[in-house]
């Protein structure tokens, strides 16, 4: 089973990013030259893909990049891996099959760990790049350097380097072990998750789950614990993932925010279960399905499993 998300264990890296390697002057010339390395494509955030996997391409079938960032060599196999974006004329040339080209949603059904992991880091990154094209200082354009992981300007020197938003997601539960889920405005009707929201400059992960709880909720909880993360580049963000408790006890009273979230509800695991049909719950492939099922306890489309009671 490939890692999706850090509520499965962390055996160990799959992609070497090389970040040493990122300063050589030549390094693309190296690489291009080593029979090894291997181009991923992207186009309007996607690649092409052939047999559930991705279908890296020769250097020697290199179209005009927009922008080449150097991922790192891959820890099965070692093969060294370039991200290139490309023009729509050039993506039309070297694949003109749209269908041939997928989204990382899509990919994340499919692909295996290293390709999956290959292909986030590669989103995420020209995402950055697409957002951050001139110096926030003087508005000059910057140009790409260190291997696609630096942008300077040549007017005062600022080096600009990737950024990532954290973004907290938290389940929280009551005395009694029910879940709490919010329905935001953005949303179709009925589809519920756990609550989220952005990380505020100056602040802890700790403290923005308790806000963004009673923001969101009007649910005053306590003791985050940290569940796992995961990278969510759409476009740049890293979900960090916790559990917290709301303080009072019995019925929790709940106040949605109505403006970002227009429902908030307690469920019991019975009731996710019973409801089911009614329900639409978060994506196989998120942090939030996977910390929903984790408290759960078992697979969303089967039964509840009988828990053992504490006292
Ligand atoms: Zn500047």
């Amino acid at each position: 089973m490939t890692r999706r998300t850090a509520l499965e264990p962390v055996t160990g890296p799959v992609v070497d990013r090389d970040a040493e390697r990122r300063t050589r002057p030549e390094l693309f010339d190296e690489l291009l030259q080593d029979p090894a390395t291997r181009l991923l494509a992207l186009w309007r955030g996607r690649t092409l893909a052939r047999d559930a996997a991705l279908d890296l391409i020769s250097p020697d079938r290199q179209t005009t990049a927009l922008i080449r960032v150097y991922l790192g060599r891959t820890v099965v196999g070692d093969v060294p891996v370039i991200a290139v974006t490309l023009t729509d004329a050039a993506a039309a040339e070297l694949e003109p099959d749209e269908s041939r080209w997928v989204s990382l949603r899509e990919a994340g059904a499919t692909f295996g760990e290293t390709d999956y992991a290959l292909f986030t880091e590669a989103v995420a990154i020209a995402n950055w790049h697409e957002s951050h094209t001139h110096c926030p200082r003087c508005g000059t354009p910057t140009v790409v350097e260190q291997g696609g992981w630096v942008r300077r300007c040549f007017v005062d020197g600022k080096e600009v380097f990737p950024r990532t938003d954290p973004a907290i997601i938290v389940r929280v539960l009551d005395d009694t072990d029910r879940i709490l889920l919010g329905s935001n405005a953005m949303w179709e009707n009925n589809r519920w998750s756990i609550l989220a929201g952005f990380v505020e400059p100056g602040e802890s992960f700790e403290a923005a789950v308790l806000r963004e709880v009673h923001e969101e909720a009007g649910v005053v909880c306590t003791s985050p614990r940290y569940l796992g993360s995961q990278p969510w580049p759409f476009p740049a963000s890293v979900m960090i993932g916790f559990e917290a408790r709301a303080v009072a006890q019995g019925e929790v009273p709940t106040r949605p925010d109505g403006q970002e979230i227009l429902a908030v509800r307690w469920f019991s695991r019975d009731e996710l279960w019973a409801e089911r049909d009614d329900l639409k719950l978060p994506m196989s492939l998120s942090i939030a399905h996977a910390i929903i099922t984790d408290w759960y306890g078992g697979p969303l489309d089967e039964p509840p499993r009988p828990r053992q009671t504490t006292a």
